[in-house]
């Protein structure tokens, strides 16, 4: 049995930090690693993804060229080439971490498959390794409902779609949250007929109504098809594709294309890695139960990232990390309810969220006000002749801090610091009205805007 300080199982967004930390405190540390260097994100997820992001606003710009007095007759799309582009720009983050990681004195990089067999010890490769601090940090993979004729026909999910170098004549997805939009827009603007299928009344149901609808009138216009309220999803082969029936209640309406991705959620990878002999404790959809510092039920091991349901980001992944590493080392007693909600949907143009939605608002029963505003009135925006989205703002009426904000529009992402930022700081909203933003961008209008605010309803 080898004996370590400290064991990490998972190479995600949280557990090369911490293997660091550990290994410049001196400690002994061994991570383990049963697939590709870098987790979700860098592989399946984040990397490739906005990687694709550029390549589809790259195209749709070229297509809008003439608007800017681009003067190209014709041009194509060379997936050869997008694909490759996206495999080097997850490379690059794959090598840097494997790297980083074997190149680190203390560190112990073992490559496989981590078991629990008791509460300190782990099995991978046969080897049984030891530590009084285990540190999970395994991630998630796309969900697979049991939904009628699953089995019958091939489906793609985020980690297929990263194969896929040629152009889907007709791509179907299910799922009209975070994940399909953003693969409905990028395919949509490499060229396939794009349908999305979502069994809820809107997109991204956790949004606004005024967001959700936005959002879809940004893809509608880009024709993307939406149909909404598919209570019963099913699947069948069709014609060298695939069907897929929207409902039971109609009667046989379907659409029919020639591939289906699935993108209904994520499944914590947490089935198999014998928790039940460490005694660790999941809930009903399998994520880790983690208190407010990320220990579980079992003294001396914590879930970190997605795996333990408190974020289903990088950024919250990373922020778990450093609550933990924190609390360890430097008697900073972080915790998970320190944070506030900020993440981003990467169609084009962005959708940056931070805090609390209407709807939370209003469950709080708090007096607030609130402001929208269109991006049309944005000079930046139109000069850019990216004008579509809104603004919304909403703050608390006695406290003057802001409670949460939606940008959906250009720069959407990065706007939103801005309010995130004094949000961290306990500030009124009123200390950005007194800053000097710079001329011309998104952000010099918060100030404006915010001057605009009245009672929220
Ligand atoms: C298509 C897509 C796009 C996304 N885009 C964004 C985005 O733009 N911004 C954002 O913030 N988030 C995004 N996300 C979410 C983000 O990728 C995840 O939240 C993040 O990667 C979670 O990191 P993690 O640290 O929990 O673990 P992961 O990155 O999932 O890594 C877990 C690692 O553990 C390993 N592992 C699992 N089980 C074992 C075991 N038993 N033994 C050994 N190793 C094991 C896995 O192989 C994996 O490498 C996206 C996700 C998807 C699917």
């Amino acid at each position: 049995m080898k004996h370590f300080d400290a064991i990490i199982i998972g190479t995600g967004q949280a557990g090369p930090s911490l293997a660091a930390r550990f290994a410049e405190a001196g400690k002994t540390v061994a991570i383990i690693e049963r697939g590709k260097f870098g987790g979700t994100c860098v592989n399946t997820g984040c990397i490739p993804t906005k990687t694709l992001v550029a390549s589809a606003y790259a195209i749709h710009v070229a297509r809008r060229g003439a608007e800017y007095g681009l003067a190209i007759r014709d041009f194509s799309v060379d997936m050869t080439r997008v694909k490759a582009r996206k495999d080097a720009a997850s490379a690059r983050s794959n090598k840097g971490v494997e790297q980083s990681l074997r190149g680190m004195a203390n560190c112990t990089v073992i490559q496989g498959h981590a078991r629990f067999q008791s509460s300190n010890t782990v099995v991978v490769n046969d080897e049984v390794l030891e530590a009084e601090k285990i540190y999970i940090n395994v991630g998630g993979r796309a969900s697979v409902p049991e939904m009628p004729g699953i089995h019958d026909v091939p489906f793609l999910d985020n980690s297929s779609m990263m194969d896929i170098d040629f152009l889907p004549e007709h791509l179907i997805i299910v799922g009209g949250s975070y994940v399909g939009l953003e693969f409905a827009q990028i395919y949509r603007r490499f060229g396939s007929e794009v349908t999305v299928v979502e069994m809820g009344p809107r997109l991204i149901g956790r949004e606004d109504e005024d967001v959700s609808q936005a959002v879809r009138e940004i893809l509608e216009v880009e024709g993307v098809n939406i149909r909404l309220n598919a209570k019963c999803i099913s699947l069948s082969k069709r014609d060298g594709g695939v069907a897929v029936g929207l409902t039971c209640e109609e009667g046989p309406p379907e659409v029919v294309g020639t591939h289906v991705l699935l993108a209904v959620g994520r499944t914590p990878n947490t089935s198999d890695l014998g928790l039940d002999r460490a005694g660790v404790a999941t809930d009903h959809r399998g994520y880790i139960v983690a208190d407010d510092q990320l220990q579980t039920n079992v003294p001396g091991i914590w879930a970190l990232g997605d795996c333990n349901g408190r974020g289903a980001f990088t950024h919250t992944s990373y922020n778990d990390y450093e609550i933990v590493a924190d609390n360890l080392f430097n008697d900073d007693h972080r915790r998970v309810s320190d944070r506030i909600q900020a993440y981003a949907l990467y169609i084009d143009p962005p959708l940056g969220r931070c805090g609390m939605t209407d709807a939370e608002i209003r469950k709080s029963g708090r007096r607030a006000l609130a402001v929208k505003y269109p991006m049309s009135k944005v000079s930046r925006a139109y000069e850019k002749g990216e004008t579509q989205g809104l603004i919304k703002i909403c703050v608390d009426a006695e406290t003057k801090q802001i409670l949460g904000a939606a940008i959906l529009g250009v720069g959407g992402d990065e706007v939103v610091h801005v309010l995130l930022d004094i949000m961290y700081a306990k500030a009124p909203y009123t200390v950005v009205q007194r800053a000097m933003h710079i001329h011309p961008t998104v952000s010099e209008y918060l100030p404006t805007i915010l001057a605009k605010l009245e009672p929220f309803v």
